[in-house]
């Protein structure tokens, strides 16, 4: 018998959800008129809230003039002026831009201007990208081989080359008695360790989250970790390259989260908030060095066909402007602490909450059946998805994993829009108490 599909599109699953009719702010509404607060920005994209009149106005206005013009043929203001913007908020050094449609584009782009450095540089041994164990770069095959989580790479392992991984800094999984510095130390070495194992002169460079997205639910190192993960990677001549796509845009409360380390990268991937959902969007931006290197090299053999879009450039202008204007990356600093310590203060109420992390709106919580031992809730529960559920009747999108490492472990991330208000985040927390006694309740937590 032939099954009638409800729908002719398809996503990962047979999930279905509202139908979305129209956004505003940090809401969203559904076809029915239904609230949705938009508690993770979509999957932390949406960084200036839905609906901004002067970036729909911008790009009404480029709209008018023109939406594409092939960068072969023709260069453009918005991707010249959106260069010059990206390159004025990074560190120092961080100037050269590289615009493409997405975060996996992003991360693509980084390792593949890594490699062509290393043979404009006569480094041609070099090609191995080291990446942390969990980890999420991207879904397309070179950034699926830099993922470090099995069922997400195990499929396409005949296809690709899957690099080498270090484990990411679970600190608050440590039973050990270090320091937290020691501790980011520890874990900074084993970097060098498998550097050293690999062969130093084959490693082409290493590729991190800064804090962790939805792999490891808002993971933030020790400050320890950062600084010695530089050192390491000079040591033995490699790139470092910051995946940016989620923690970049102001979200962490600085306009990327290097700059909370002072670590500069080699290389940055950015997408997710740079254009703030208003169009697909994201960059790739190099030091300069490394990018003059290339081009005299022969040129840089990468490319897509929508890279520089002027109606795509023009709305992450008009984004950028309007960060500024609404001083969105102080807003991430400020109510991210405040949203921080209120979801912190449910721990005292909900002995089933294990952790609470994160860095300004990117932030986090994790479940777990003993805080102690932080033994996560029997997979059988499925309260990564029932809270999700409870969440959505009550008008709240939160996003959720259950994903820790390769064990089992529900986290969920609550990372509204960066325009939030107190009041708002107010909102988030009624509701989320709502949803954690029933909850509770149901399973007898
Ligand atoms: N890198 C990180 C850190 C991400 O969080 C994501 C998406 O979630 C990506 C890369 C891939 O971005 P995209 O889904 O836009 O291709």
């Amino acid at each position: 018998m032939t099954t009638i599909p409800r729908s002719n599109l398809f996503y990962q699953s047979r999930l279905s959800r509202p139908m979305l009719d129209r956004a505003e702010g940090i809401y969203l509404y559904d076809t029915s008129g239904k609230r949705y607060l938009d508690g993770s920005s979509g999957a932390m994209v949406s960084n200036i809230g839905h609906s901004n009149a002067n970036v729909l106005a911008a790009m009404k206005a480029q709209m008018d003039k023109a939406t594409f013009g092939y960068r072969l043929h023709f260069q453009n203001e918005p991707a010249e002026t959106l260069a010059r913007m990206t390159a004025e908020r990074m560190p120092e050094g961080l100037d050269r831009v590289f615009f493409v449609s997405g975060g996996s584009e992003a991360v693509e782009s980084t390792i593949k201007l890594a490699r062509q450095y290393a043979l404009a540089i006569d480094e041609g041994s070099r090609w191995k990208v080291i990446s942390r164990y969990p980890s999420y770069h991207g879904g397309t095959l070179g950034a699926v081989a830099l993922t470090g989580y099995d069922p997400l790479t195990r499929p396409f392992s005949p296809m690709m080359r899957e690099m080498p991984k270090v484990p990411a800094p679970l600190c608050y999984l440590d039973r050990d008695n270090l320091s937290d510095h020691d501790r980011g130390l520890k874990y900074a070495e084993m970097l060098r360790d498998e550097i050293i194992a690999q062969g130093p002169e084959t490693v082409l460079a290493f590729i991190m989250e800064p804090v962790g997205g939805a792999s490891t639910g808002a993971l933030v190192a020790p400050d320890s970790y950062y600084g010695r993960i530089r050192e390491i990677c000079d040591e033995f001549g490699i790139l470092l390259i910051y995946d940016e796509v989620m923690t970049g845009a102001g979200r962490t409360g600085a306009f990327v989260a290097s700059e909370h380390w002072g670590v500069v990268p080699d290389i940055v991937a950015l997408s997710k908030g740079f254009a703030a959902g208003y169009a697909p969007l994201g960059a790739m931006v190099a030091q300069g060095a490394i990018v003059e290197k290339v081009l005299d090299a022969g040129g840089f053999m990468h490319g897509f066909t929508y890279a520089g879009n002027p109606l795509a450039c023009a709305a992450g202008c008009a984004v950028l402007e309007e960060m500024d204007r609404l001083g969105l990356v102080d807003n991430a600093s400020v109510m991210g602490d405040r949203l921080k310590a209120e979801l912190g203060a449910l721990m005292a109420r909900y002995p089933f909450i294990g952790d609470v992390r994160g860095k300004g709106l990117l932030l986090a919580f994790e479940l777990v059946s003993d805080r102690e031992t932080m033994t996560p809730l029997p997979k059988a529960l499925n309260a990564y998805n029932r809270l999700v559920d409870l969440a959505y009747e009550r008008g709240l999108i939160i996003y959720s994993r259950r994903t820790r490492g390769g064990l089992e472990g529900d986290h969920f991330l609550v990372c509204p829009p960066l325009i939030i208000t107190e009041d708002q985040i107010g909102e988030i927390i009624v509701t989320l108490i709502d949803c954690l006694d029933t909850m509770a309740a149901e399973m007898d937590l």
